[in-house]
């Protein structure tokens, strides 16, 4: 007893366990992905340093790998928990990986071998994977998993592995663990851009999503970090930003501010900007919410690198003879304007993870209208919940940016360690 559990192996449960581990409690950290990271391990830079995002997390992702107190279940859901603070019971399920775990040294060999190639949603849909894959090459723990609904069986990657990984059947486990505190960190998901279908996502090659725009520009991602059209493969002359797309919009049920989608054009743009000082760069707004430190002089730089803001928000993408219209009316001088971009860009907002209310009926929880976990009190008490010994952090709970979701994480962190060290001493 005393140990934590830590569902959700994003940034914000990363830090946590790291947190809680390095006090010397041990942590059985949970994730439903393949690999831990989180969203964190798709994105290319973070603002407003435009540090390389791998470059921050993946050390953190070897840390809890290496870490003598972390243990990780990957492809994992929970199933159930029952008991009170100090005595918790949580049953996990595993799901399979059609991989020995014990055995398979992450070599790759079986990848290159493998002659199935499916679309990665690692990569937002601008990429693909083989059938047996890791979703990153930074993936943690470093090890193959086999997807069996493209799998073909023909049989390559069994010869292939040296040390016979590579398993024909697997199963689902159940399994339990004790714990004296649990922390929810499971997360967002970003808006399907498909529901305002008015912007073309998934209808015009060239209306991409804010997500994938990210793995487009890594250097490491599908385009090795080329801004390209997917409907020609050519570099475009123009890109056009549509901001607030799944976010303070009334018709589709998601008032709320995504918080991080302003900052992420704008670095996204001044990115792309500097390495192509040439191509027109427009970004349609409703505000620029630049609340953070430091934020309103990045958003001063991305002014002064000549990119534009055009205060609107356009009803539709329209494919015509010209490729693609917008029409947008500027709501500071009530100009209609025409743009022609070759490269449109919809800044999708955050909203709930998919699963977060079954895994708040799971632990008796409330959610918002929202869909995000309500915590115990959203001035004074934003990790904790209306269970004691049951802590919320990151975005479960409302969009965050990476810095607020690493500073709830190791918040509630502190908050799980105090009860773990009370079960110990009880
Ligand atoms: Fe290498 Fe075998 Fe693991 Fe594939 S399954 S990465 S070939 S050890
Ligand atoms: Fe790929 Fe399946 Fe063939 Fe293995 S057996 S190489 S996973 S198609
Ligand atoms: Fe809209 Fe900006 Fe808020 Fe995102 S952060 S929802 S783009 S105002």
């Amino acid at each position: 007893m005393g140990n934590v559990v830590v569902i959700g192996a994003g940034i914000a449960g990363i830090q946590a366990a790291l947190d809680i581990a390095g006090h010397g409690i041990h942590v059985d950290l949970i994730e439903r992905e393949p690999s831990i990271g989180g969203h964190m391990a798709q994105l290319d830079k973070t603002f407003p340093t435009n540090d390389c995002s791998m470059c921050i997390l993946s050390p953190k992702m070897v840390d809890v790998a290496r870490h003598p107190r972390i243990t990780i279940h990957t492809c994992t859901d929970v199933e159930s928990i029952d008991g009170e603070v100090g005595h918790f019971r949580v049953i996990l399920k595993k799901h399979p990986r059609y991989i020995d775990e014990s055995t398979c040294t992450g070599c790759g060999d079986c990848i290159q071998i493998c002659p199935v190639e499916v679309y990665n949603r690692f990569d937002a849909g601008i990429g693909v994977r083989k059938a047996i894959y890791k979703p990153h090459p930074q993936v943690v723990p470093d090890l193959v998993i086999k997807d069996p609904e493209h799998c073909i069986e023909c049989g390559l990657c069994y010869d292939i592995c040296g040390p016979g990984s590579v398993l024909h059947e697997d199963k689902e486990k159940t399994f339990e663990i004790r714990a004296a505190s649990i922390l929810i960190t499971t997360g967002y998901a970003v808006f399907d851009a498909g529901k305002k279908s008015q912007f073309g996502h998934l209808i015009l090659p060239d209306v991409i999503t804010s997500l994938e725009l990210e793995r487009m520009i890594n250097a490491s991602g599908p385009t090795g970090g080329k801004i390209r059209r997917l409907s020609d493969g050519k570099s475009p002359e123009s890109i056009l930003f549509i901001q607030c797309v799944g976010s303070r919009d009334m018709t589709i049920g998601r008032p709320w501010c995504s918080c991080v989608c302003c900052m992420q054009a704008l670095k996204n743009a001044m990115l792309i900007k500097e390495k192509n000082p040439q191509m027109e760069i427009i970004i349609c707004y409703i505000d620029i919410r630049s609340y953070g430190k430091g934020y309103e002089e990045y958003f001063e730089r991305a002014k002064a690198l000549g990119i534009r803001f055009l205060r609107g928000m356009p009803s539709d993408v329209l494919a015509d003879r010209n490729g693609m219209t917008v029409q947008v009316e500027n709501s500071e001088n009530g100009e209609v304007q025409v743009i022609h971009p070759g490269l449109v860009v919809l800044s999708v907002g955050m909203g709930p993870a998919n699963g977060t209310s079954s895994i708040a009926d799971r632990f008796n929880i409330p959610v918002e209208e929202s869909g995000f976990i309500r915590p115990a009190n959203d001035a004074v008490d934003t990790v904790g919940t209306i269970r004691p010994g049951i802590y919320v952090a990151g975005a479960v709970t409302a969009p965050k940016d990476i810095p607020d979701s690493v500073a709830s994480g190791e918040s509630a962190a502190m908050r799980a360690y105090i009860d773990a060290v009370r079960t110990r001493s009880a």
